[in-house]
């Protein structure tokens, strides 16, 4: 049988334990979109969160994947720490600028590799440029670029 988002939800589960406790609690949802032009995404409310994944990443080893996955819970890292209003104007400014979004995505990128998964996300950006997605273009932009990553990378290893 093929169970790929069940390995998706163990990946979840395990990176949580080792680097997002404050997510313990968190109740999160797993699962494959086919209705999504990009890699995933996710979305919080108070104790309950989604991740969707894109078929796509059927293709995607171990390494990418956890790249991939670990971003996605940056996201929602940064939704436990922020109280409703601020969450509210986080979104409201994400959807209306740029600007804020750029902001946002990168600094989920760092918080990913501050935690100790820079090579796994380079791993995935990599991968995100060899399959590139429908979003691929219009996207790209608002993340770390895999040379950016290796920066970041170096930088956080010398403090
Ligand atoms: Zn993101």
């Amino acid at each position: 049988m093929d169970n790929w988002i069940g390995d998706c939800k163990i990946l979840v589960k395990e990176i949580i334990d080792k680097s997002f406790p404050l997510l313990r609690n968190q109740k999160i949802f797993t699962y494959e979109s086919k209705h999504i032009n990009f890699s995933a995404d996710t979305i919080s409310l108070f104790f309950v969160s989604r991740i969707r994944i894109s078929p796509r990443m059927r293709n995607a080893n171990v390494s990418e994947l956890k790249g991939l996955l670990t971003h996605e819970l940056g996201h929602i890292e940064f939704y436990k720490k922020r109280n409703f209003v601020q969450n509210q104007w986080a979104n409201f400014r994400c959807s209306l600028f740029k600007k804020y979004r750029e902001l946002e995505e990168k600094n989920v990128d760092r918080l990913t590799i501050e935690k100790g998964y820079g090579k796994d996300l380079k791993a995935n950006r990599i991968f995100r440029e060899k399959f590139k997605d429908k979003s691929f273009e219009k996207l790209k932009g608002f993340y770390l670029t895999p040379e950016e990553i290796g920066e970041y990378m170096r930088k956080v290893k010398r403090k």
